[in-house]
C-alpha cells in the first residue's frame, strides 16, 4: 500500500515536472503589462511570453493608439487616419493599404479570439502607420504611449511638404573611392558634392532630407538601405559616376531594382557591387541567382512601378536640361538597392572614364546644375504622387 502511494507520488511529480519543461504551452496564460501615457497608467495589453519573445493583443494595442480594427475569419484590418494595414492569420506578411508589404517577426497567431503577434514589430508596425508613438521596455514590463499631438501649423502652405523625406546616398567613400577618371578625379568626391548640393537645394524647397554619409567615410551597401528604412525614407536616391573600358561611352543612365535584361546593365551593376570588396563581411550579399534574386527583392518589388517612374522622370529631365547623351532608364541587380522600403533609384550622371565628361563633372557648375535639375525632378515626382489616387 506504501509502495502504491510513493510511485503515485513520483508518477505526479514527474508529470508536473514534464508539463512545465514544455516550452511552449498549448494554452498560454496571458497577463496584463501596463500601458503609460505621461507617467501615468492608462491602460493594460493582454501579452504573454515564450522564451525570451514577448506577444501581445493587437487589438488592444490599436485601441490604445486610438485606432480602429476589423477582423474576418483570418485576417485582421488596422486603420488609423488614412493609414490601414491588413494581418493574416498564419503569414508575418502584413499588407499596407498603399500596396507596400511589411514583415513582422513572426506570424500572426490567433488565440482564444484574440489575434496575437510579436510585441516589437507589431509596434513598429503601428507607428509607422498612425500618428502617436508606442513603445515597449521588455525589461520593466511595460508600454509607454506618446499621444499625437498635431505641430504648429505653418504659414507656408508647403509645410505638406514635411511628410516627404529623401533619402540622399552618395555613392562609394572612405577606402571606396569608387571609380577613378584618367585625369584622377574620385568617383566618391563627385558624389558626395552633388549630394550636398542636392541635399541643401531640397531643405530650401522645404524637404526633409537624410544623407547616407556626409563626408568621405566608407558605409557597407546594406547599411545604406537600413539608414534609408530607418529613417521612414520616402525616396532614396544612389547616386553614382559610370565608368567603361570603352573610354568613348559617355552619357547619362538611371536604373531601378529588377534582374538586368541587357549585358550592358549587367556590367553597370557588377560594377558599383564591386564596392562590397571593401566590406568586412562580404558573404552577406549572396550571388543574384534568380531564386535567391526573388526572395531579396520583396521588399522592392511593391515599389518597382514607382522606383520606375521615378527613374524616368529623373533621366528625362536631367537629359533635357543638361544635354548630355540619353542612355535610357534600365534595370539591374544593385545590391544598394536591395530592400529599401520606399521607391529607390541609381542614377549614373555621366561617365568619369571618358575625358570630357571628367572635365564637365569636375566643374562646380556642372555640380551645382546637376543637383538642382535632379532635385526638380524628385519635387516633380513627389508632386505627380500627391495627385496620384491613394495620397
Ligand atoms: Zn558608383
Amino acid at each position: 500500500m506504501r509502495r502504491f502511494a510513493a510511485m503515485i507520488i513520483v508518477a505526479l511529480i514527474l508529470t508536473v515536472t514534464l508539463s512545465s519543461s514544455l516550452p511552449a504551452l498549448e494554452k498560454p496564460v496571458f497577463f496584463q503589462i501596463p500601458l503609460i501615457t505621461d507617467n501615468q497608467v492608462t491602460d493594460s495589453i493582454p501579452c504573454f511570453r515564450r522564451g525570451e519573445t514577448y506577444y501581445s493583443s493587437v487589438e488592444q494595442l490599436v485601441e490604445a493608439m486610438v485606432g480602429s480594427t476589423d477582423s474576418d475569419r483570418s485576417t485582421l484590418t488596422l486603420s488609423f487616419p488614412g493609414k490601414s494595414v491588413t494581418l493574416t492569420v498564419g503569414s508575418p506578411f502584413a499588407s499596407l493599404a498603399d500596396g507596400s508589404v511589411w514583415q513582422l517577426l513572426m506570424p500572426v497567431e490567433a488565440i482564444q479570439g484574440n489575434y496575437i503577434s510579436e510585441t516589437l514589430s507589431i509596434v513598429k508596425l503601428l507607428n509607422s502607420i498612425s500618428r502617436s508613438e508606442l513603445s515597449f521596455d521588455s525589461e520593466k514590463r511595460s508600454f509607454t504611449l506618446k499621444p499625437f499631438s498635431p505641430p504648429p501649423q505653418s504659414k507656408d502652405d508647403r509645410s505638406r511638404w514635411a511628410l516627404d523625406l529623401v533619402i540622399i546616398d552618395p555613392g562609394h567613400g572612405g577606402k571606396d573611392p569608387g571609380a577613378i577618371g584618367f585625369g584622377g578625379l574620385k568617383e566618391k568626391d563627385v558624389t558626395l558634392d552633388v549630394a550636398q548640393r542636392l541635399n541643401k537645394f531640397l531643405k530650401s524647397k522645404n524637404i526633409k532630407t537624410v544623407m547616407t554619409r556626409d563626408s568621405d567615410e566608407f558605409i557597407a551597401l546594406s547599411e545604406r538601405t537600413s539608414i534609408a528604412n530607418n529613417a521612414k525614407g520616402k525616396l532614396f536616391i544612389s547616386l553614382h559616376c559610370n565608368s567603361a573600358k570603352q573610354r568613348k561611352a559617355h552619357g547619362m543612365e538611371t536604373y531601378f531594382l529588377a534582374p538586368s535584361k541587357t549585358e550592358r546593365a549587367t556590367q553597370v551593376a557588377l560594377l558599383e557591387n564591386e564596392a562590397i570588396r571593401f566590406e568586412d563581411e562580404q558573404n552577406r550579399y549572396k550571388e543574384l541567382t534568380e531564386e535567391s534574386y526573388i526572395l531579396m527583392t520583396m521588399t522592392q518589388a511593391t515599389f518597382t512601378g514607382e522606383s520606375e517612374d521615378l527613374a524616368g522622370t529623373i533621366q528625362e529631365t536631367l537629359t533635357k536640361k543638361i544635354g548630355l547623351n540619353d542612355r535610357g532608364v534600365d534595370q539591374a541587380g544593385f545590391y544598394v538597392l536591395i530592400g529599401a522600403s520606399m521607391p529607390a533609384i541609381l542614377f549614373e550622371m555621366a561617365f568619369i572614364s571618358n575625358k570630357d565628361e571628367e572635365k564637365k563633372l569636375k566643374d562646380k557648375k556642372f555640380r551645382q546644375k546637376v543637383a538642382e535639375e535632379l532635385g526638380g525632378a524628385i519635387l516633380n515626382f513627389l508632386a505627380e504622387q500627391e495627385k496620384a489616387p491613394g495620397h
